[in-house]
């Protein structure tokens, strides 16, 4: 690696959801002057979701993409330097932190704050693979528009499947929510507003078995009641399936290097957002299994911020 592609920083940000926007608003803010790589998905999850409605300081609501496009013009604002970039190695352990960036550009950070957020999970059946792009998707609101008029189905029973199911219900002929147990996780407004929906239908108690088509996706077939005597297949025709059934850390260019719990979530030092190394901080959805929301993200991004001007201060 020559010289030129080594750049020296007090605070490297990586990731571009509200935990990484807000730390580098206040970083930036502290003269830190941080730089930020946006990762894989430029403004984070929330760009694949539509109204936020609960993020206070919106009484109308404001659409998810707007949101993280003022979130880092008011970092940009301040002089954060947010980029374009993935990381692709992290030593973590050196000092200063050793971050190479598109396996080409090496950034040496006096402190490093991880807001890499989560992934959307999917349900691992071949059949999901083969048609994802032409009739499976994880993100309703980046391609529910193909669907206008027509039949699908979303798996899932918490509050991201039930906003996809209302949302494409908005759009769809029809739409099925498949939820694999007899309740549904989501939230009481949002199970409400599921119900209220007259063009979509709740499976409780049904398994995703298959999805096929030819070519493109044509239906699913699901088990009923799986494991019980009264076991059946319900094959039911539709042209998309969206899943939404969680989702996984982005941590895994860190693994072996940080304490992780058993899922590969970041595991944060009391109510800190500092790690079980010293001068790496993490903050949202990469560190938090219990909240996930915007606005707790943004919270820990600012925690992160401020303990990382603690922390070089005292160095
Ligand atoms: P959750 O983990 O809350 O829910 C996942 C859902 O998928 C559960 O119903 C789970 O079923 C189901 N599931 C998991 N694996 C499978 C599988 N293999 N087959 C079938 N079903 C499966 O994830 P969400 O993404 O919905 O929500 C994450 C967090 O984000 C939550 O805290 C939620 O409240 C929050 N959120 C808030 C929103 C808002 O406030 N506007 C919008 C979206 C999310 P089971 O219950 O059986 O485990």
């Amino acid at each position: 690696m020559t010289e030129t592609t080594q750049e020296k920083v007090k605070c490297l940000i990586i990731g571009s959801g509200p935990a990484g926007y807000t730390a580098a608003i206040y970083a930036s803010r502290a003269n830190l002057s941080p730089i930020l790589y946006e990762g894989m998905e430029p403004g984070g999850q929330l760009t694949t979701t539509n109204d936020v409605e609960n993020f206070p300081g919106y009484p109308k609501g404001i659409t998810g993409p707007e949101m993280m496009q003022d979130l880092k013009a008011q970092a940009e604002r301040f002089g954060a330097d947010c980029r374009w970039g993935l990381v692709t190695k992290a030593d973590l352990k050196a000092s200063p932190k050793k971050i190479t960036i598109d396996d080409e550009k090496e950034i040496l950070a006096d402190a490093v704050i991880i807001a890499t957020g989560a992934s959307a999970k999917y349900l691992g059946l071949e059949s999901e693979e083969k048609y994802k792009g032409s009739g499976v998707s994880a993100c309703a609101t980046c391609d529910g528009f193909f669907y206008r008029g027509k039949e699908v189905a979303v798996v899932g029973g918490g509050d991201t499947a039930a906003e996809e199911a209302t949302y494409l219900a908005g759009l769809c002929k029809k739409v099925y929510l498949i939820i694999r147990k007899d309740y549904m996780r989501a939230s009481k407004v949002m199970q409400e507003r599921v119900m209220k929906t007259e063009n979509l239908e709740v499976l409780f108690e049904h398994n995703t078995k298959e999805i096929y088509g030819d070519g493109v996706v044509q239906g699913i077939k699901l088990v009923k009641k799986q494991g019980t005597p009264e076991e059946s297949i319900v094959d039911i025709k539709l042209d998309g399936v969206f899943i939404a059934i969680g989702h996984t850390p982005n941590t895994g260019v860190f693994k072996g290097q940080l304490e992780l719990d058993e899922s590969g979530y970041i595991i944060t030092k009391g109510n800190t957002s500092h790690t079980s190394l010293l001068g790496v901080f993490a903050a949202g959805d990469v560190h938090d299994t219990r909240y996930r929301q915007a606005i707790t993200a943004a919270g820990a991004g600012c925690k992160a911020a401020l303990d990382v001007e603690k922390f070089l201060m005292e160095q």
